[in-house]
């Protein structure tokens, strides 16, 4: 049987993409915020209408340069059930991580047990919309107002979700976008920050680039983190063709879904109310005792027939071996350790046959036992 991943990248048709690189041959303008760099800012800016779109050359970077830029001390109120990326980022500002558990339903935070970590050195959420699930915004919102908190949300998986009709990057002080090859929307690597108040977060900028101001002077220490012309160039072309990537995407979720929406011990990601979707994953939650078999049982039978899935997230950040000493218990939010431990994530890509689907879920049943 054929090799197939858990995600393959889209790329556009490689002529599309010679004749966007075409003009750096002339203009030898290849990276520092050059005219494409500028171009894709703004188209995205029109795609996700949204007011201000700062480009990055990863999303961790952007991450990090939000954290950095809101000048912040203390303790941030995060999510265990998320890649190493947004807890990484919370330590290397000098600020500590406190976990709050999730939701069973969407996976992301559980805004109702986020006011009972609060002290008085708690000064953000960071939030992550899983999967491409829409963290229970509102609620957020909220609470940060109520406690003068800050809010980021790491958006790396949400790249043309909208929450009621609006880009869901529209909700708190920052959003991170990642355009990693992995993702729904990629510039081979890159990343973005969204953001409403230009005035406010003018430093950006500079604080990609050493610090650097416009007019050359150095007005903080910073790191480099520009993306350059040849990913922004890989952006706009997918950016074209981004419309017909979700249609091909929501056909191979449609196939998952009507072939395991019946299976016993199989649950799947259920869209929300009020969120326009991009079928960014396909994760499966697996009872081990209504199917009889574990995530993991599972992942190795998928294995053994050529077919890589991703235990995606397991194990929780909380449990990383290099943050022992920061003396966290995955056991104190049992619901992510619970959900990392039974989640599956599979083969979801916008050229994902769907023969191939239909064998994946022929395997599946199978092995129920
Ligand atoms: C991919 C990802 C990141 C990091 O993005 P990069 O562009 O790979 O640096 C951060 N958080 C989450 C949840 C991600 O999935």
């Amino acid at each position: 049987m054929k090799k197939i991943l858990v995600t393959q990248t889209s790329m556009p048709p490689y002529e599309e993409f010679c004749e966007e690189i075409k003009s750096m041959w002339n203009t030898k303008y290849i990276t520092n915020s050059g005219p494409k760099h500028q171009e894709l800012e703004q188209k995205i800016c029109e795609y996700l209408q949204v007011e201000n779109t700062s480009l990055f050359t990863n999303g961790h970077l952007a991450l990090y340069t939000a954290l950095k830029i809101l000048k912040m001390k203390g303790e941030v109120i995060t999510t265990p059930f998320t890649f190493a990326s947004t807890i990484n980022a919370i330590v290397e500002n000098g600020l500590t991580p406190v976990f709050c558990d999730i939701n069973p339903h969407d996976y992301t935070i559980d805004s109702s047990k986020i006011e009972n970590l609060i002290t008085d050195k708690t000064c953000a959420i960071l939030a992550v919309h899983v999967y491409g699930n829409a963290c229970d915004v509102e609620n957020i919102e909220k609470i940060a107002n109520k406690y003068n908190l800050k809010v980021i949300y790491d958006a790396a998986h949400v790249f043309g979700v909208k929450y009621k009709n609006r880009s869901i990057c529209e909700y708190g002080d920052i959003s991170m976008l990642s355009f990693h090859a992995t993702k729904v929307f990629n510039t081979i690597e890159g990343g973005a920050l969204i953001y409403k108040d230009n005035k406010k977060y003018s430093r950006l900028k500079a604080l990609k680039n050493f610090g650097i101001d416009d007019d050359g002077y150095i007005i903080e220490e910073s790191i480099n983190a520009k993306m350059n012309e040849f990913q922004a160039s890989m952006g706009l072309c997918n950016l074209r063709h981004f419309r017909e990537e979700l249609s091909k995407r929501e056909r191979v979720f449609n196939k998952y879904k009507e072939l395991l929406k019946n299976v016993n011990g199989i649950k799947l990601n259920e869209l929300q109310e009020n969120v326009t979707p991009n079928y960014a994953y396909f994760p499966i939650l697996v009872d081990k005792h209504k199917y009889g078999k574990t995530a993991e049982n599972l992942f190795n039978i998928l294995k053994e027939n050529n077919i890589y899935s991703r235990r995606y997230f397991y194990p929780l950040v909380s449990d990383y071996e290099y943050y022992n000493n920061l003396g966290y218990e995955s056991s104190n939010t049992p619901i992510a350790k619970k959900i990392s431990e039974n989640i599956l994530c599979l083969p979801m890509y916008a050229d994902l046959d769907l023969q191939d689907v239909v064998n994946i879920c022929q395997i599946i049943k199978n092995n129920q036992s």
